[in-house]
Protein backbone atom coordinates (compact mmCIF):
# COMPACT_ATOMS: atom_id res chain seq x y z
CA UNK A 1 0.00 0.00 0.00
CA UNK A 2 1.38 3.53 -0.78
CA UNK A 3 0.11 5.59 1.92
CA UNK A 4 1.59 8.74 0.93
CA UNK A 5 -0.19 8.43 -2.63
CA UNK A 6 -3.58 7.22 -0.11
CA UNK A 7 -2.79 10.36 1.67
CA UNK A 8 -2.09 12.94 -0.52
CA UNK A 9 1.48 13.20 -1.56
CA UNK A 10 2.46 13.24 -5.06
CA UNK A 11 5.43 11.14 -5.63
CA UNK A 12 7.37 14.07 -6.76
CA UNK A 13 6.58 15.53 -2.85
CA UNK A 14 7.16 11.91 -1.93
CA UNK A 15 11.03 11.79 -3.79
CA UNK A 16 11.86 15.09 -2.07
CA UNK A 17 11.34 13.69 1.36
CA UNK A 18 13.61 10.61 0.39
CA UNK A 19 16.36 12.80 -1.22
CA UNK A 20 16.51 13.98 2.42
CA UNK A 21 16.68 11.83 4.50
CA UNK A 22 19.23 10.26 2.35
CA UNK A 23 21.45 13.52 3.20
CA UNK A 24 20.40 13.55 6.68
CA UNK A 25 21.29 9.54 7.49
CA UNK A 26 24.63 10.74 8.93
CA UNK A 27 22.93 13.58 11.44
CA UNK A 28 20.29 11.08 11.96
CA UNK A 29 22.85 8.54 13.36
CA UNK A 30 24.09 11.14 15.60
CA UNK A 31 20.86 11.84 17.09
CA UNK A 32 20.11 8.31 17.64
CA UNK A 33 23.68 8.47 19.11
CA UNK A 34 22.93 11.24 21.47
CA UNK A 35 19.57 9.49 22.71
CA UNK A 36 20.97 6.14 23.54
CA UNK A 37 22.99 8.09 25.95
CA UNK A 38 20.37 10.39 27.42
CA UNK A 39 18.33 6.69 27.30
CA UNK A 40 21.10 4.86 29.57
CA UNK A 41 21.63 8.31 31.74
CA UNK A 42 17.65 7.79 32.59
CA UNK A 43 17.52 4.34 33.06
CA UNK A 44 20.01 4.62 35.36
CA UNK A 45 18.15 7.46 37.65
CA UNK A 46 15.75 5.00 37.76
CA UNK A 47 17.27 2.05 38.69
CA UNK A 48 19.37 4.07 41.43
CA UNK A 49 16.14 5.15 42.90
CA UNK A 50 14.49 1.60 43.30
CA UNK A 51 11.76 3.16 40.80
CA UNK A 52 8.79 0.40 41.58
CA UNK A 53 5.37 -0.03 40.93
CA UNK A 54 3.92 0.99 44.43
CA UNK A 55 5.27 4.27 43.07
CA UNK A 56 3.19 4.59 40.31
CA UNK A 57 -0.17 5.02 43.39
CA UNK A 58 -0.65 8.83 43.73
CA UNK A 59 -2.01 10.35 46.46
CA UNK A 60 -4.89 12.58 47.31
CA UNK A 61 -5.73 15.55 50.06
CA UNK A 62 -2.47 16.89 51.55
CA UNK A 63 -0.29 14.77 49.65
CA UNK A 64 1.59 13.92 53.02
CA UNK A 65 4.28 10.70 52.56
CA UNK A 66 3.71 10.93 48.75
CA UNK A 67 6.93 8.57 47.86
CA UNK A 68 5.85 8.54 44.19
CA UNK A 69 6.14 11.87 44.09
CA UNK A 70 9.32 12.12 45.90
CA UNK A 71 10.75 9.34 44.16
CA UNK A 72 10.03 10.95 40.57
CA UNK A 73 11.96 14.14 41.92
CA UNK A 74 14.64 12.06 43.37
CA UNK A 75 15.26 10.65 39.40
CA UNK A 76 14.78 13.79 38.16
CA UNK A 77 17.62 14.66 40.13
CA UNK A 78 19.52 11.98 38.99
CA UNK A 79 19.34 11.84 35.72
CA UNK A 80 19.97 16.06 35.63
CA UNK A 81 23.28 15.98 38.38
CA UNK A 82 21.26 17.82 40.35
CA UNK A 83 21.47 17.50 44.39
CA UNK A 84 17.38 18.06 44.21
CA UNK A 85 14.28 18.58 42.50
CA UNK A 86 10.80 20.03 42.27
CA UNK A 87 8.61 18.29 39.84
CA UNK A 88 5.26 18.57 40.65
CA UNK A 89 1.73 18.87 38.81
CA UNK A 90 0.80 21.77 40.72
CA UNK A 91 3.39 23.52 38.49
CA UNK A 92 0.93 24.75 35.72
CA UNK A 93 3.27 25.45 32.80
CA UNK A 94 6.76 26.67 31.94
CA UNK A 95 6.10 30.33 33.24
CA UNK A 96 4.61 29.52 36.09
CA UNK A 97 8.23 26.86 36.99
CA UNK A 98 10.11 30.13 35.84
CA UNK A 99 8.18 32.83 37.90
CA UNK A 100 8.59 29.94 41.00
CA UNK A 101 12.12 29.96 40.79
CA UNK A 102 12.81 33.54 40.32
CA UNK A 103 10.74 34.56 43.00
CA UNK A 104 12.04 32.28 45.39
CA UNK A 105 15.27 32.95 45.24
CA UNK A 106 15.02 36.83 44.41
CA UNK A 107 14.12 38.96 47.87
CA UNK A 108 13.27 43.13 47.24
CA UNK A 109 16.14 44.99 46.63
CA UNK A 110 17.73 42.33 44.76
CA UNK A 111 18.53 42.46 40.42
CA UNK A 112 17.93 39.57 38.05
CA UNK A 113 20.39 39.94 35.41
CA UNK A 114 20.06 38.32 31.65
CA UNK A 115 23.60 38.33 29.76
CA UNK A 116 21.92 36.31 26.79
CA UNK A 117 19.01 39.59 25.83
CA UNK A 118 15.16 39.32 26.11
CA UNK A 119 14.56 36.56 27.89
CA UNK A 120 10.90 34.41 26.43
CA UNK A 121 7.83 36.33 25.95
CA UNK A 122 5.85 35.72 28.93
CA UNK A 123 8.61 36.05 31.10
CA UNK A 124 8.87 39.78 30.61
CA UNK A 125 5.35 39.93 32.61
CA UNK A 126 6.79 37.63 34.82
CA UNK A 127 9.89 40.03 36.04
CA UNK A 128 7.92 43.21 35.02
CA UNK A 129 9.99 44.32 32.02
CA UNK A 130 6.21 44.71 30.58
CA UNK A 131 4.55 46.00 33.49
CA UNK A 132 2.23 43.61 35.04
CA UNK A 133 0.00 42.87 37.89
CA UNK A 134 1.63 40.74 40.52
CA UNK A 135 5.42 41.14 38.43
CA UNK A 136 8.76 40.80 40.43
CA UNK A 137 9.16 44.68 39.62
CA UNK A 138 5.60 45.27 42.10
CA UNK A 139 7.92 43.90 44.57
CA UNK A 140 11.31 46.09 44.11
CA UNK A 141 12.92 43.72 42.38
CA UNK A 142 15.35 45.24 38.93
CA UNK A 143 16.29 43.82 35.93
CA UNK A 144 19.26 44.58 33.92
CA UNK A 145 20.29 42.44 30.49
CA UNK A 146 23.49 42.37 28.57
CA UNK A 147 22.42 41.52 24.42
CA UNK A 148 24.16 38.98 22.75
CA UNK A 149 26.30 40.72 19.90
CA UNK A 150 25.13 40.63 16.15
CA UNK A 151 27.18 37.74 15.66
CA UNK A 152 25.24 36.07 18.34
CA UNK A 153 28.44 35.73 20.99
CA UNK A 154 28.45 36.82 24.26
CA UNK A 155 29.38 40.94 25.14
CA UNK A 156 31.59 39.63 27.90
CA UNK A 157 32.01 43.27 28.22
CA UNK A 158 28.88 44.56 28.99
CA UNK A 159 27.97 41.49 30.78
CA UNK A 160 31.25 42.71 33.07
CA UNK A 161 29.98 45.77 33.37
CA UNK A 162 26.47 44.91 34.23
CA UNK A 163 27.13 42.37 37.53
CA UNK A 164 26.94 44.50 40.71
CA UNK A 165 26.58 44.27 44.44
CA UNK A 166 22.47 43.48 43.91
CA UNK A 167 22.63 41.16 40.93
CA UNK A 168 21.37 38.29 43.00
CA UNK A 169 20.31 35.77 40.01
CA UNK A 170 21.33 34.88 36.60
CA UNK A 171 18.93 33.86 34.09
CA UNK A 172 20.52 32.37 30.98
CA UNK A 173 17.64 30.86 28.64
CA UNK A 174 19.28 27.96 26.37
CA UNK A 175 16.59 27.88 23.90
CA UNK A 176 16.37 30.40 21.02
CA UNK A 177 12.55 30.93 22.03
CA UNK A 178 10.62 32.60 19.42
CA UNK A 179 13.66 35.03 18.88
CA UNK A 180 16.15 34.94 16.05
CA UNK A 181 18.88 34.49 18.31
CA UNK A 182 21.15 30.82 18.10
CA UNK A 183 20.39 28.52 20.80
CA UNK A 184 22.72 28.27 23.49
CA UNK A 185 24.81 24.34 23.45
CA UNK A 186 25.79 23.43 27.36
CA UNK A 187 29.37 23.65 26.27
CA UNK A 188 29.01 27.85 25.35
CA UNK A 189 26.62 27.67 28.31
CA UNK A 190 29.31 26.67 30.56
CA UNK A 191 32.18 29.52 29.63
CA UNK A 192 29.27 31.84 30.52
CA UNK A 193 28.72 30.71 33.90
CA UNK A 194 32.82 30.50 34.24
CA UNK A 195 32.88 33.86 33.17
CA UNK A 196 30.24 35.11 35.96
CA UNK A 197 31.70 33.23 38.43
CA UNK A 198 34.71 34.67 37.85
CA UNK A 199 33.27 38.15 38.83
CA UNK A 200 30.46 37.22 41.18
CA UNK A 201 31.10 33.88 42.70
CA UNK A 202 28.18 33.33 44.92
CA UNK A 203 25.05 34.71 42.17
CA UNK A 204 22.41 32.41 41.80
CA UNK A 205 22.60 30.67 37.93
CA UNK A 206 19.57 30.01 36.61
CA UNK A 207 18.94 28.29 33.30
CA UNK A 208 15.31 28.32 31.59
CA UNK A 209 15.99 24.73 30.06
CA UNK A 210 12.76 25.00 27.73
CA UNK A 211 12.67 22.67 24.64
CA UNK A 212 16.47 22.12 25.50
CA UNK A 213 16.80 19.12 27.68
CA UNK A 214 17.96 15.70 25.92
CA UNK A 215 18.77 17.53 22.53
CA UNK A 216 22.58 17.34 24.11
CA UNK A 217 23.98 14.50 26.66
CA UNK A 218 24.92 16.62 29.34
CA UNK A 219 22.33 19.24 30.88
CA UNK A 220 23.46 22.98 32.39
CA UNK A 221 23.69 21.68 36.30
CA UNK A 222 26.73 19.91 34.99
CA UNK A 223 28.32 22.81 33.54
CA UNK A 224 27.71 24.82 36.92
CA UNK A 225 24.41 26.15 36.90
CA UNK A 226 22.32 26.54 40.28
CA UNK A 227 18.70 25.64 38.64
CA UNK A 228 17.44 24.60 35.39
CA UNK A 229 13.81 25.17 34.95
CA UNK A 230 11.31 23.81 32.22
CA UNK A 231 7.74 22.69 31.29
CA UNK A 232 6.82 19.00 31.22
CA UNK A 233 4.45 19.87 27.74
CA UNK A 234 7.75 19.75 26.65
CA UNK A 235 10.60 17.95 26.07
CA UNK A 236 10.65 15.97 29.51
CA UNK A 237 7.43 15.08 29.72
CA UNK A 238 7.87 12.38 26.62
CA UNK A 239 4.76 13.56 25.30
CA UNK A 240 2.97 11.23 28.24
CA UNK A 241 2.80 13.66 31.24
CA UNK A 242 -0.96 15.51 31.29
CA UNK A 243 0.66 18.47 33.31
CA UNK A 244 3.46 20.11 35.18
CA UNK A 245 6.63 21.45 35.21
CA UNK A 246 10.21 20.80 37.17
CA UNK A 247 13.02 22.97 39.07
CA UNK A 248 16.16 20.77 39.54
CA UNK A 249 19.51 22.21 41.04
CA UNK A 250 20.88 23.04 44.51
CA UNK A 251 19.19 21.53 47.18
CA UNK A 252 19.06 25.65 48.49
CA UNK A 253 17.60 26.70 45.58
CA UNK A 254 14.82 23.95 45.47
CA UNK A 255 13.98 24.39 49.34
CA UNK A 256 13.45 28.45 48.13
CA UNK A 257 11.24 26.98 45.46
CA UNK A 258 8.93 24.86 47.60
CA UNK A 259 8.11 27.30 50.01
CA UNK A 260 7.20 29.59 47.46
CA UNK A 261 4.96 26.93 45.36
CA UNK A 262 3.00 25.87 48.38
CA UNK A 263 3.99 27.72 51.54
CA UNK A 264 6.37 28.72 54.11
CA UNK A 265 6.92 26.13 56.73
CA UNK A 266 4.99 23.31 54.74
CA UNK A 267 7.38 23.46 51.20
CA UNK A 268 7.72 19.88 49.74
CA UNK A 269 6.01 17.85 52.07
CA UNK A 270 2.54 18.70 51.17
CA UNK A 271 1.19 18.48 46.94
CA UNK A 272 -0.68 15.54 46.34
CA UNK A 273 0.33 13.93 42.72
CA UNK A 274 -3.19 12.52 42.31
CA UNK A 275 -3.59 9.92 39.36
CA UNK A 276 -0.37 11.56 36.69
CA UNK A 277 2.36 9.75 38.42
CA UNK A 278 2.97 6.86 36.49
CA UNK A 279 2.41 9.21 33.27
CA UNK A 280 5.50 11.50 34.21
CA UNK A 281 7.22 8.33 34.91
CA UNK A 282 6.38 6.68 31.77
CA UNK A 283 7.06 10.33 29.74
CA UNK A 284 10.51 11.35 31.46
CA UNK A 285 11.21 7.15 30.24
CA UNK A 286 10.19 7.97 26.47
CA UNK A 287 12.19 11.90 26.62
CA UNK A 288 15.46 10.88 25.32
CA UNK A 289 14.09 9.38 22.43
CA UNK A 290 10.89 11.33 21.46
CA UNK A 291 13.03 14.90 21.77
CA UNK A 292 15.23 12.61 19.60
CA UNK A 293 12.28 12.35 17.09
CA UNK A 294 11.88 15.90 17.53
CA UNK A 295 15.02 16.87 16.62
CA UNK A 296 14.91 14.54 13.76
CA UNK A 297 11.61 16.56 12.20
CA UNK A 298 13.33 19.92 12.59
CA UNK A 299 16.19 18.88 11.03
CA UNK A 300 14.59 17.38 7.85
CA UNK A 301 12.40 20.16 7.42
CA UNK A 302 14.86 22.71 7.42
CA UNK A 303 16.02 20.76 4.92
CA UNK A 304 13.58 20.42 2.52
CA UNK A 305 12.29 23.57 2.91
CA UNK A 306 16.01 24.70 1.87
CA UNK A 307 15.68 22.44 -0.75
CA UNK A 308 12.25 23.63 -2.57
CA UNK A 309 13.87 27.49 -2.02
CA UNK A 310 12.88 28.80 1.09
CA UNK A 311 15.08 30.09 4.44
CA UNK A 312 15.17 28.02 7.44
CA UNK A 313 16.51 28.72 10.95
CA UNK A 314 18.86 27.10 12.26
CA UNK A 315 20.19 26.22 9.01
CA UNK A 316 19.61 22.19 7.79
CA UNK A 317 23.45 22.01 8.41
CA UNK A 318 23.60 24.37 11.45
CA UNK A 319 24.51 23.03 15.01
CA UNK A 320 21.10 23.18 17.12
CA UNK A 321 20.75 22.78 20.74
CA UNK A 322 16.84 22.73 20.48
CA UNK A 323 14.12 21.16 18.76
CA UNK A 324 12.65 24.94 17.62
CA UNK A 325 12.82 25.38 13.46
CA UNK A 326 11.68 28.18 11.35
CA UNK A 327 10.98 28.56 8.18
CA UNK A 328 10.36 32.62 6.14
CA UNK A 329 7.77 32.27 3.79
CA UNK A 330 7.94 35.51 2.63
CA UNK A 331 4.09 35.07 2.26
CA UNK A 332 1.08 35.05 4.07
CA UNK A 333 -0.23 32.59 1.46
CA UNK A 334 2.70 30.27 1.70
CA UNK A 335 2.67 29.99 5.98
CA UNK A 336 -0.94 29.14 5.43
CA UNK A 337 -0.61 26.59 2.80
CA UNK A 338 2.40 24.97 5.16
CA UNK A 339 0.22 25.49 8.67
CA UNK A 340 -2.67 23.32 6.90
CA UNK A 341 -0.59 20.82 6.04
CA UNK A 342 0.60 20.31 9.71
CA UNK A 343 -2.63 20.44 10.78
CA UNK A 344 -4.07 17.66 8.09
CA UNK A 345 -1.27 15.61 9.20
CA UNK A 346 -2.61 15.46 12.97
CA UNK A 347 -3.54 12.09 14.76
CA UNK A 348 -6.15 14.81 16.52
CA UNK A 349 -8.41 17.41 15.19
CA UNK A 350 -6.82 16.62 11.11
CA UNK A 351 -10.66 17.71 9.84
CA UNK A 352 -10.16 21.38 10.72
CA UNK A 353 -8.37 23.81 9.02
CA UNK A 354 -6.15 25.82 10.81
CA UNK A 355 -7.45 30.29 10.38
CA UNK A 356 -5.19 33.41 11.07
CA UNK A 357 -6.90 35.03 14.65
CA UNK A 358 -6.55 38.18 16.58
CA UNK A 359 -4.54 36.22 19.53
CA UNK A 360 -4.77 38.53 23.09
CA UNK A 361 -1.13 40.06 23.24
CA UNK A 362 -0.08 39.76 19.90
CA UNK A 363 -0.34 42.88 17.50
CA UNK A 364 -0.92 40.89 14.25
CA UNK A 365 -2.92 37.79 13.39
CA UNK A 366 -1.86 34.26 13.73
CA UNK A 367 -2.56 31.29 12.72
CA UNK A 368 -1.66 27.94 14.55
CA UNK A 369 -1.83 24.60 13.56
CA UNK A 370 -1.59 21.84 16.32
CA UNK A 371 -3.72 18.22 16.86
CA UNK A 372 -2.02 17.45 20.13
CA UNK A 373 -3.72 14.62 22.82
CA UNK A 374 -2.38 17.44 25.22
CA UNK A 375 -3.80 20.37 25.06
CA UNK A 376 -1.50 23.17 23.96
CA UNK A 377 1.89 20.51 24.58
CA UNK A 378 4.54 21.66 22.11
CA UNK A 379 6.68 18.12 21.86
CA UNK A 380 4.12 17.36 19.62
CA UNK A 381 3.59 18.42 16.21
CA UNK A 382 3.11 21.92 15.54
CA UNK A 383 3.26 24.88 13.87
CA UNK A 384 2.42 28.75 14.28
CA UNK A 385 3.32 32.05 13.14
CA UNK A 386 2.17 35.84 13.29
CA UNK A 387 1.13 36.97 9.33
CA UNK A 388 3.91 39.85 9.70
CA UNK A 389 6.90 40.08 7.28
CA UNK A 390 8.87 38.22 6.73
CA UNK A 391 5.97 35.20 7.59
CA UNK A 392 7.78 32.98 9.63
CA UNK A 393 6.33 29.90 10.82
CA UNK A 394 7.93 28.39 13.99
CA UNK A 395 7.94 24.55 13.61
CA UNK A 396 8.20 22.35 16.51
CA UNK A 397 7.51 18.89 17.99
CA UNK A 398 6.78 15.74 16.80
CA UNK A 399 6.21 12.29 18.76
CA UNK A 400 7.67 9.99 16.08
CA UNK A 401 9.40 11.61 13.36
CA UNK A 402 7.50 9.50 10.81
CA UNK A 403 4.34 11.78 12.06
CA UNK A 404 6.68 14.76 12.04
CA UNK A 405 7.82 13.43 8.34
CA UNK A 406 4.15 13.39 7.01
CA UNK A 407 3.41 16.64 8.13
CA UNK A 408 6.20 18.12 6.45
CA UNK A 409 5.63 16.63 3.29
CA UNK A 410 1.89 17.57 3.38
CA UNK A 411 3.12 21.11 3.76
CA UNK A 412 5.30 21.34 1.16
CA UNK A 413 2.30 19.18 -0.94
CA UNK A 414 0.32 22.60 -0.46
CA UNK A 415 2.71 25.06 -1.45
CA UNK A 416 3.36 22.80 -4.31
CA UNK A 417 -0.69 22.53 -5.27
CA UNK A 418 -0.81 26.32 -5.09
CA UNK A 419 1.81 27.28 -6.71
CA UNK A 420 3.86 29.20 -3.87
CA UNK A 421 7.32 26.96 -4.58
C1 LIG B 1 7.85 27.43 26.36
C2 LIG B 1 8.88 28.26 26.99
C3 LIG B 1 8.63 28.96 28.17
C4 LIG B 1 7.27 29.00 28.83
O1 LIG B 1 6.68 27.78 29.00
P1 LIG B 1 5.08 27.64 28.98
O2 LIG B 1 4.87 26.22 29.37
O3 LIG B 1 4.62 27.96 27.61
O4 LIG B 1 4.55 28.58 30.00
C5 LIG B 1 9.65 29.69 28.71
N1 LIG B 1 10.86 29.74 28.13
C6 LIG B 1 11.13 29.10 26.98
C7 LIG B 1 12.50 29.20 26.37
C8 LIG B 1 10.15 28.33 26.38
O5 LIG B 1 10.42 27.68 25.25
Amino acid sequence: MDWYQKLGISEKVQKLGEESEARLRERFYKIDRIAEENQLKVLNAFQTNKVSTEHFCGTTGYGYNDSGRDTLEAVYAAAFDAEAALVRPQITCGTHALAVALSANTRPGDEIFSPVGRPYDTLEEVIGIRPSRGSLAEYGITYAQADLKADGSFDYEAIRSRINERTKLVTIQRSRGYASRPSLSVEKIGELISFIRGIKPEVIIMVDNCYGEFVETKEPISVGADMIVGSLIKNPGGGLAPIGGYIAGKKECIENAAVRLTSPGLGREVGASLDVLRSLYQGFFLAPVVTAQAVKGAIFAADIMEHIGFKAYPASDEERCDIIESVEFGTAEGLCAFCEGIQQAAPVDSFLKPVPWDMPGYDDQVIMAAGAFIAGSSIELSCDGPLREPFLAFFQGGLTFWHAKYGILAGVQNLYNASLV
